[in-house]
């Protein structure tokens, strides 16, 4: 039994609305979108942030970013090759970044012009 959200999501204790699923990573969408796409990817495992998932493997933090494209490739932000038509990728980490959920997760967001820089 854990406290954690995302842990208890990839345990099935609460559902989660999945669109893609690996060994060692699950994506699903946020409960509250901020853009037309707006999917978030985790490891299995447990690790807070993406800087401490990098020090203890970072294999699966390239497995997580992979999972990312492969989701924008599913949801027609871009094509295995191209980045067209875009989509953003966003690792918030601590209270400055406002980071709410303490298990890695990367925001996939496309479907509408994001902008730059973000506010
Ligand atoms: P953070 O601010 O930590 O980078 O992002 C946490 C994200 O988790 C937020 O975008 C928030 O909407 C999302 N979230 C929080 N609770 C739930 C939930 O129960 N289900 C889903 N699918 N997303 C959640
Ligand atoms: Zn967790």
């Amino acid at each position: 039994m854990t406290d954690c959200l995302f842990c208890r999501m990839v345990a099935g204790e609460i559902p989660a609305d999945v669109v893609h699923e690996t060994e060692r990573t699950l994506a699903f969408r946020d409960i509250n979108p901020q853009a037309p796409t707006h999917v978030l990817v985790i490891p299995k495992d447990h690790h807070a942030t993406a800087g401490l998932l990098v020090g203890a493997d970072p294999e699966l933090l390239a497995e997580v970013v992979a999972a990312a494209h492969a989701v924008a490739v599913q949801e027609g932000l871009a094509t295995e090759s191209a980045p067209e038509p875009g989509y953003r990728l966003v690792f918030n980490s601590g209270p400055a970044a406002g980071q709410t959920v303490h298990h890695v997760h990367g925001h996939v967001l496309g479907g509408r012009d994001l902008g730059w820089p973000p506010g």
